[in-house]
């Protein structure tokens, strides 16, 4: 038997994000400047190597893998990639395969991501206004989004969709996106924004807005009832007595959800982030492209865990943004 993974807080590590390009078809505002440099293609671990990395995890214990970005489904290659990884599902060594998608490569690769063991998503999703959308991602358009919605579900996927929580700007989508999502049997996670990369600072969209606020408008209309469960991520849920669904909450900057935290991060070119929020990591690839073997991996793993912080410095409190992560989101990967 392998010895899992236990960081110094005795935390059991089980959950591995992995982001597979820093590249994307879109540029979302609060993610990506404008004119993001991207990595050379070289520096990027190889989908051989995501997989040795990953399936090195995974014999450590690892039962959860999400895969991300970046947008994940513009690398080349990818299906194969989850195709790969789907033998760990079957095997019984990975109990979820999973991602998260901006949707817009999904009406091309729903049906084979579930044909891979996928059946689940998170699609990422914040305003159901077409000018809106086109704003806040720059890029992106909202119809190629929802039709890439519409081939998840037609796929038999589980979506979940992620919003960002953006003052002034889908505050008054509140209802509109829960009864859209209530109306498609999907569950409905918004997200604080949170101070990563430097982006430009010329657009305004992208200001802090507690959740503890949407909270408090959202019960106006229904009655919210807190569940326990937990799903092995961050959120905090209730449930809408009304409509059934389940509404999440991401606020890494108004509650501290750091006990609990099971996680780390692998980025495209291969370090490992043992916190979303701090700038420590360890460079796996070294290690990785060190030996065949991969028992020298694995002791770079064990020894990276050991420097798990206890939490984040994210703090808004004091109407200063402190623990500000020059990294993008796109990075880190989410
Ligand atoms: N491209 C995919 C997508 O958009 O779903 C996957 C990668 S994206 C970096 C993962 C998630 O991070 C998305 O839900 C996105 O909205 C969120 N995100 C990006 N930048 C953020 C920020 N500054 N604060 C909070 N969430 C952010
Ligand atoms: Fe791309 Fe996702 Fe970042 Fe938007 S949030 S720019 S879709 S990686």
């Amino acid at each position: 038997m392998t010895a899992p993974l236990i960081d110094p807080f005795m935390r059991a590590i089980t959950y591995l994000r992995v982001s597979v390009t820093d590249r994307c078809d879109f540029r979302c505002v609060y993610c990506m400047a404008e004119n993001m440099q991207f990595l050379p293609k070289k520096e990027l671990l190889t989908l051989e190597e995501l997989d040795r990395m990953c399936s090195t995890f995974i014999n450590l214990g690892v039962e959860k893998l999400r895969i991300t970005g970046g947008e994940p489904l513009v690398r080349r290659g990818i299906l194969q990639f989850f195709e790969a990884m789907s033998r760990h599902l079957d095997s019984g060594a990975l109990k979820e395969l999973t991602l998260t998608t901006n949707g817009s490569q999904l009406e091309k690769y729903a049906s084979a991501l579930y044909a891979a063991g996928v059946r689940r998503v998170n699609i990422s999703l914040d305003t159901l206004d077409e000018d809106k959308f086109a704003r806040v991602t720059r890029w992106g358009r909202l119809p190629q989004v929802l039709r890439g919605i519409d081939a998840a579900q037609s796929a038999g996927l589980r979506v979940k969709i992620n919003t960002v929580a953006l003052k002034g700007f889908n505050e008054d989508e509140i209802f509109t996106l829960t009864r859209w999502c209530a109306e498609r049997d999907m569950d409905l996670t918004w997200i604080e924004v949170m101070p990563m990369g430097d982006l430009g600072g010329e657009d305004r969209i992208g200001q802090y807005w507690a959740l503890s606020e949407l909270r408090e408008t959202l019960a106006q209309e229904y009655t919210l009832v807190d569940l326990s469960e937990r799903t092995g991520g961050p959120a905090r849920y209730v449930q809408l007595v009304e409509t059934g669904q389940k509404i999440g909450f991401i606020t890494p900057l108004t509650h501290n959800f750091c006990e609990s935290c099971n996680r780390v991060r692998l980025t495209c070119t291969g370090e490992l982030f043992m916190c979303l929020g701090q700038e420590d990591n360890a460079d796996l690839r070294s290690a990785l492209r060190a030996s065949e073997d991969d028992s020298v991996l694995e002791a770079a793993i064990r020894e990276a865990i050991t420097h798990k912080p206890k939490g984040h410095d994210f703090d808004y409190s004091r109407q200063e943004i402190k623990g500000q992560m020059t990294r993008h989101m796109s990075h880190t990967g989410g």
